[in-house]
């Protein structure tokens, strides 16, 4: 298990940085990605920290459940869920992760493409 470390995403949680917040509740925040690479990208993420896929606990399943539903719920508001969107969380290195507190990555407003991997769509 990694250690459980305070990130820029904590920052955000108690306000210490700015970021364009778009739902929170007790669970979980989402804001917009600071280098969007879609029309609409947002991250969701738990106020708890932790650090990657690997680290979900079983007493975490509500809260990675729930991230799933803001995403759908804050898609809604932003006019993307009928179209779609593509909801990713990338892991550890090879996975592309940069920033070690969990987070879903809601990307649409235009045709996401497959297959996701590719540099380009680097997300
Ligand atoms: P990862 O590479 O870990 O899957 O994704 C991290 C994401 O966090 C990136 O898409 C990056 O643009 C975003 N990000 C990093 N720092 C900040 C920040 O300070 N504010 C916001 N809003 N997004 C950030």
């Amino acid at each position: 298990m990694s250690e459980a470390q305070e990130t820029i995403f904590t920052k955000i949680i108690n306000r210490e940085i700015p970021a364009e917040v778009l739902y929170e509740d007790e669970l979980a925040l989402a804001f917009k990605d600071i280098n969007p690479q879609a029309p609409v990208h947002f991250l969701v993420i738990p106020k708890k920290i932790i650090p990657t896929i690997n680290d979900i606990a079983e007493e975490d399943r509500e809260i990675v459940g729930h991230l799933y539903r803001v995403a759908a719920k804050v898609a809604q508001d932003l006019g993307v869920a009928a179209d779609g969107y593509r909801a990713v969380m990338n892991c550890n290195e090879h996975g592309g992760q940069t920033v070690y507190h969990i987070h879903l990555h809601v990307l649409g407003g235009k045709p996401m493409g497959w297959p996701p991997y590719t540099e380009k769509l680097k997300v």
